[in-house]
Parts: C-alpha cells; structure tokens; sequence
C-alpha cells in the first residue's frame, strides 16, 4: 500500500514547540495536498489532505460526528461542504483526538453549541495555546465540554461510538474514536508511518505510553486504523510500528547500561543535529528515549 505523510501540516503543527532536531523523516511536501474524502465503511469517513492533519466522520441518522478540525478555518469549511454533499443532516458533535494546532485550530468553522468530546490534558493545552495567541482567542469557544476520562460510549443513530483513553503517548491526551460495527479506529497521531512517531514530551507525551497505545489498538476488534497522517492503515503497519519502537528503547537501554554518553548514543543511531527544512528540527525517538530512561523521577 502507498502509504502518504501530510507533512506539510505537521511542520506547521509543530512550528511553535520544535525543539531544534532533525526529522527522521523525507523530504516535505509544502503544498498541501488536496482535500479527498473517502469512504470506508458503512457511515463512516475519511478526509485527507488540505490544510493540517486527516480527520474524518461519521453520519448518524439525525446528525453527524466529526473527529478532529483542519488546521485553518478555510480547510474545514471545505470539509463541511464536502459533507453536505453527502448528507443533508446538520453536524452536532465533535471528539478531538488530541491539542495539536494541525487537528484543532481550524475549529471555527463550526457552528456554536456542539458537543465537543475530548481529555482534559487536550482541553488543558488547548486552552493554553488559544489563549496566548490573540488569533486563536476565538478558539477558546470550542474547548472539549464532554471530558473523557477512560472509557465513554455514545449512540449516533445506529452506531455505537467507543471513545478510548489508554494514557500519554504522543501527547498524554489521546484519545481514540472507535467503531465497533466497522471495526475502524481513528487514532489521531498515534500512529505514523515511513517515519518515527512524534512525541510532545512538553504535552505529556511517552514512548512507552505510546506502545502501550499501540498495543492497546492490536486489541480492538478492528481491521482499519485512520491516522492523522498517513492512509488508512492495518494491523500489521501498527505491529510494524510496535517493534521498532520497542527495538529502539531496547539498543538505548543497552547502551546506557555500557556508560555511553548522549553524543555516542545518537552517534550509534546516526542521528546528527542538522535542521530540518525552515531550520527546525524535532526531537527524534532516540533522543526522546534517552531522555526518558535518564530524567530523574
Ligand atoms: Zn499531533
């Protein structure tokens, strides 16, 4: 399967908490890719491309569910147009998959007064981020009002909408939107492909959260993942992910272990400080690693 990374709205997404870091990542596409939507079973969507991260919905029999904005207001607004062509019915709710400026700072093209569902780290560093920012201040109105703790599960017509919390991963307000009945998950930025997975440590975010994550989707009766930043993915590419994250804690562990430094660590993984395009750079998996297996507690 061709696999495709929106990098494009995760270099935006991270723009203002990059730590400098080289993306283990290709090269990336600054233009953004066109808005698709895509069906992938029963009443539920998918919506790649544009501006930001994938996100999707889900149609009930009075109204629909939308799980996550674009970044901008005008790519939403696309998306909403999108969704009128495929049902008259008005959209009421919103889950938010976690605080990332790719999944939520196009949420002002929704109307006021729905039902937003999301984990009160995400509420938390939404509302940090939309506060400081004199642009995003609007954006206080679509804070998450229905908090997910753990478990939650809700109807949507026939549909039964799991909502699942299984701990920090890539921020520590994850939260996954599963579909029993068509056994589809959307993850959010659980899960990438092509690249390693990001992790916010200053959201909370960890890398033996996130397998913990990962694990906890092997175990969902569901066959298709739908991920913020890749096509819809399966089983195998979460197990895939799995092990190289567990090979990569386990080498840094080992190496800790024989005394060597942070330097000779990234040497051994090859990682170099070189700035990633506009000169950022992310924090990779390895340093990440590093840092967790030697932060005092
Ligand atoms: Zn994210």
């Amino acid at each position: 399967m061709k696999l495709i990374i929106s990098l494009a709205g995760l270099i935006l997404a991270v723009t203002a908490i990059a730590p400098a870091g080289p993306p283990s990542s290709p090269a990336p596409q600054l233009q953004p890719q066109p808005l698709t939507i895509q069906k992938i079973r029963g009443n539920v969507y998918f919506a790649m491309g544009g501006a930001g991260a994938n996100c999707g919905f889900v149609v009930g029999d009075k109204d629909v569910l939308v799980i996550d904005s674009k970044m901008t207001a005008d790519s939403s607004r696309q998306m909403l147009a999108e969704i009128g062509k495929i049902t008259p019915l008005p959209v009421r709710t919103l889950a938010l998959t976690h605080s990332d400026a790719d999944h939520v700072n196009g949420l002002g093209a929704f109307p006021a007064g729905l039902k937003i569902y999301g984990h009160a780290r995400t509420k938390k560093d939404m509302e940090e981020a939309f506060g400081k920012d004199a642009a995003l201040k609007p954006l206080l109105a679509y804070l998450p009002n229905e908090i997910v703790a753990d478990t939650l599960e809700f109807k949507l017509g026939a549909d039964t909408v799991r909502l699942l919390y299984f701990g920090p991963a890539h921020t520590s307000g994850d939260m996954v939107v599963y579909l029993p009945a068509e056994k589809t998950a959307f993850v959010g930025d659980l899960l990438f492909v092509g690249r390693d997975p990001l992790i916010h440590r200053q959201k909370g975010g960890n890398s033996f959260g996130l397998v913990k994550n990962l694990k906890g989707l092997l175990a969902l009766d569901a066959d298709t993942y739908l991920s913020g930043h890749a096509a819809p993915l399966k089983k195998a590419d979460i197990e895939t992910l799995v092990k190289s994250i567990e090979e990569k804690q386990a080498k840094v562990q080992t190496l800790l272990k024989e005394g060597k430094s942070f330097d000779e660590i990234k040497k051994a993984f090859g990682i170099t400080d070189q700035p990633g395009p506009g000169g950022m750079r992310w924090p990779s998996l390895v340093e990440v690693i590093f840092q967790e297996l030697t932060e005092k507690k």
